[in-house]
């Protein structure tokens, strides 16, 4: 699929727009397993990322994605900052020939995010955060091909998130509280099943 200016403008906006548009939720989850801010400050580095939306989408696919992630870092602080900001700088970095975008590059791009969110929280799969969704997602997106493979990976990525309620934290503050974690789903989760679904969704009305 082509990355036109405007695609790259309407696919930020989808994910920067889910973001906000969920915010309350994702602070309330954060309320219950850690300090409440989940939202606000995810909120806070999405709505930067809109305030400059014309510089980042003039650019290719790759360098548009690294912008978001600089962006991210830049405005959003804590722990999810550096996060989720690697997270879209790492695609973006990794999206070689990005005029030309296969699976193939697009998953290999996810798996050097993957392992530098890993090595940046010192977390894996099982510790209870983003890296719940993001992992099984791209799993999902390997095993299957075609249009079918996006409502697949997104119900991958709605089912991994409900997968962190009876998790026991490991990383990130809600690891403090301990087997008083379970119950409750991850924020961090929960955010990047949000992100994974926008993208899905926009991606199904393009192709
Ligand atoms: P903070 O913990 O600084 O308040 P946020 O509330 O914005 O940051 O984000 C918390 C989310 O970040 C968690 O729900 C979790 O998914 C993710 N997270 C926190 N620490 C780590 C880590 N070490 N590795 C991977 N993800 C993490
Ligand atoms: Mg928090």
């Amino acid at each position: 699929m082509q990355f036109d200016q405007r695609t790259n403008r309407e696919m930020i906006q989808a994910i920067a727009n889910t973001i906000i548009g969920n915010a309350d939720e994702l602070t309330e989850l954060d309320r219950a397993i850690g300090d409440a801010d989940h939202g606000v400050n995810l909120e806070r580095g999405f709505k930067a990322v809109l305030a400059k939306i014309d510089m980042i989408s003039a650019q290719p696919i790759n360098a548009a994605l690294s912008e978001v992630g600089k962006t991210l870092i830049l405005s959003v602080g804590g722990a999810s900052g550096p996060l989720y900001g690697k997270l879209f700088a790492t695609i973006g970095q990794h999206l070689t020939n990005a005029d030309e975008l296969t699976k193939e590059r697009v998953v290999t791009a996810c798996e050097q995010a993957i392992s530098v969110i890993k090595n940046l929280g010192r977390s894996d799969v099982g510790h209870k955060t983003m890296l719940d969704v993001l992992v099984p997602s791209l799993d999902q997106l390997r095993a299957t091909n075609g249009l079918s493979s996006l409502r697949n990976v997104r119900e991958r990525a709605h089912e991994a998130a409900a997968q962190t309620i009876p998790m026991i934290a490991r990383r990130g503050r809600a690891s403090f509280l301990g087997d008083r974690s379970q119950g409750h789903m991850d924020p961090g989760a929960r955010s990047t099943e949000l992100i994974v679904t926008a993208v899905c969704d926009f991606l199904e009305t393009r192709l």
